[in-house]
């Protein structure tokens, strides 16, 4: 089988890391695993390649990996550290015409208001991006490139989310709670992506210790933390505190399954 790729374009919470005028020692750290853009990850097979979330470091992140080309984007959920980077999909636009986007069509009509000028089908602004909307349905599978994605049905709070699950890879962000039934979703993984934000409990985030029970419920054979806050403390420090097979992500990262 050829091999998924998996980029961790970003590993950071919304704000990033380092947050913008903060003297935090972990904001000042000059560890490159201490720099955290916003979250998303780039999965690639053969000639196949997609995203998911398209934040505000977007365009930042395809440079930095080189990215040539997007296939699809599939979003997690609405919020702006997820999304706010849709207007630079443009270059690929210019190269490969309309991409298709997937979502919950609740985040997709969140997209035409924040990005009405996407969406608009009358007197289009030639430049403007150019995408294909196709919406995610909790339990049906859907196809991209030659590979299945699950959809798994996630709380962020009130809040629902999608995470994905693609082969033996799974990928859940902004996740605090999960139904018994999608857990079943996650059986015989290889590789686990999932969030923590920081040791002390979040309404709407798994702190350090909820993923780490989680983890041990699903019990993935190997597990990327990602979705990071600086107050969680320097990855060097982080990590050693961490179970076997559980490991930090970084931005950067690159992983194959
Ligand atoms: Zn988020």
């Amino acid at each position: 089988m050829i091999p998924l790729k998996i980029y961790f374009l970003g590993t950071g919470t919304s704000q990033g890391i380092p947050v913008i005028g903060s003297n935090h020692s972990v904001c000042k750290s000059t560890d490159i695993k201490d720099k955290r853009l916003r979250v998303s990850v780039w999965i690639s097979w053969g000639d196949h390649s997609f995203v998911i979330d398209c934040g505000p470091d977007f365009r930042q992140q395809m440079l930095s990996s080189n990215c040539q080309k997007v296939d699809g984007i599939l979003f997690t959920h609405e919020h702006a550290d997820h999304t706010a980077g849709l207007d630079d999909i443009r270059p690929f636009n210019f190269k490969q015409g309309e991409i298709p986007i997937y979502a919950h069509q609740r985040v997709i009509e969140n997209l035409k208001k924040r990005f009405d000028y996407i969406f608009e089908t009358k007197n289009r602004y030639p430049g403007a991006p150019s995408v294909k909307t196709i919406e995610v349905v909790n339990n049906h599978p859907f196809s991209i490139g030659d590979k299945k994605a699950i959809p798994v049905n996630v709380m962020h709070g009130d809040l629902q989310v999608f995470g994905y699950r693609i082969d033996d890879f799974a990928y859940l962000t902004d996740v605090k709670t999960v139904e018994e039934s999608e857990i079943q979703k996650l059986k015989g993984l290889k590789v686990l992506v999932v969030n923590a934000l920081r040791e002390e409990p979040h309404n709407t985030h798994f702190n350090l210790q909820e993923a780490l029970d989680f983890i041990a419920l699903v019990q993935p054979q190997k597990t990327y933390i990602t979705h990071i806050s600086h107050i969680l403390g320097f990855h060097e420090d982080v990590q050693k505190k961490l179970p076997e097979n559980v490991f930090l992500a970084y931005d950067n990262l690159q992983i194959t399954i």
